[in-house]
């Protein structure tokens, strides 16, 4: 049965009972008299989410805002299935994605490109949130929660629009992708660089910026929470600077796509080794994340590096 679990002074994490931590985002419950979810997972995570929001003092009316850091289907997929079912809820975007929330018609294009014209089967379907619903943000825009709030914090890199949230009262961020998944077993940050539109420069200051709010907690969409603020945030610049060197070096020597993944997995697994020891040793985060892990990887930071190049 899904249930909510305190991992901070009146923040919750969503245990839907299904899945697996890490293949798609968390959702989190952060209380107040308007509370909010923060992430909605994808669609077919929703009937759990709403399980859960059930069996929460506040109930479905308690919920005032539905909060994704972006929309990619494993974090916002779900915003137009829960809007439907807590009619109290406003949905937050980043003020240049907000019209994808009225119209997804462009995120499922988008969707459909990553995983498959069969989408929908697995993961459920994108569905639209009524205009009047849908408040635009900008980047210090605070969402007043009744008692606390949340503070918008843009933080581009893993995708443009891609926003965090600084919740005072624990100091700490909802870092969404920006600084990566985390593997909590082992405390280990690894990368997650998003297809088609990963920018290495934006991602690394983005996490400079989360390091200057002096967090005491991050919450991550992936892996749960994590203390150890300034050493993970120095493993997610370095694992992702090293990526990325891997790939610009693998297109100067004009490999092909398939030479670049190969490339990437066999120098990330032994990256992973040198930076985390026996904790990183044997990880295969194809197994711990999503199989296509390393493609995606390899993929996003081509893309990248061809727009440099493009100027
Ligand atoms: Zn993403």
């Amino acid at each position: 049965m899904a249930h909510l679990v305190e991992i901070g002074s009146g923040i919750y994490q969503v245990h839907t009972g299904v899945g697996r931590e890490g293949e798609v985002s968390s959702v989190f419950l952060v209380e107040g008299e308007r509370a909010a979810l923060v992430e909605t997972g994808p669609a077919v995570l929703a009937p759990y989410v709403l399980e859960a929001v059930d069996g929460w003092r506040g109930g479905r009316l308690g919920i005032g805002y539905i909060v994704p850091t972006h929309l990619h289907m494993d974090h916002g997929g779900g915003v137009g299935a829960l809007a439907q079912e807590l009619p109290q809820a406003t949905v937050v975007a980043h003020y240049r994605s907000a019209h994808h929330v009225v119209d997804p018609s462009r995120l499922i294009t988008a969707t459909v490109q990553v995983w498959g014209e069969n989408y929908a089967e697995q993961w459920g379907s994108i569905l639209p949130v009524p205009r009047e619903r849908v408040l635009p943000v900008n980047d210090g825009d605070r969402l007043d929660l009744g008692s606390g709030g949340l503070e918008v914090v843009f933080t581009p890199g893993h995708a443009p629009h891609h926003l965090s949230l600084w919740e005072p009262g624990s100091r700490a961020v909802f870092c969404g992708e920006a600084l990566g998944s985390y593997l909590r077993a082992v405390q280990v940050v690894v990368p997650t660089v998003a297809v088609p539109f990963f920018d290495l420069e934006q991602a690394l200051s983005s996490m400079d910026r989360v390091l200057a709010l002096s967090p005491e907690l991050l919450i991550f969409s992936q892996g749960g929470t994590c203390h150890q603020v300034a050493e993970a945030i120095r493993q997610a610049q370095e694992v992702t600077l090293a990526a990325a060197e891997q790939v610009q070096e693998a297109k100067r020597l004009g490999l092909e796509e398939a030479e670049v993944v190969a490339r990437l997995k066999s120098f990330h697994e032994e990256e992973l080794g040198r930076l985390y020891g026996p904790a990183g040793d044997g990880l295969h985060l194809e197994h711990e994340l999503w199989p296509d892990y390393y493609e995606q990887m390899a993929a996003g930071l081509l893309a990248y590096f061809r727009r440099l190049e493009a100027g």
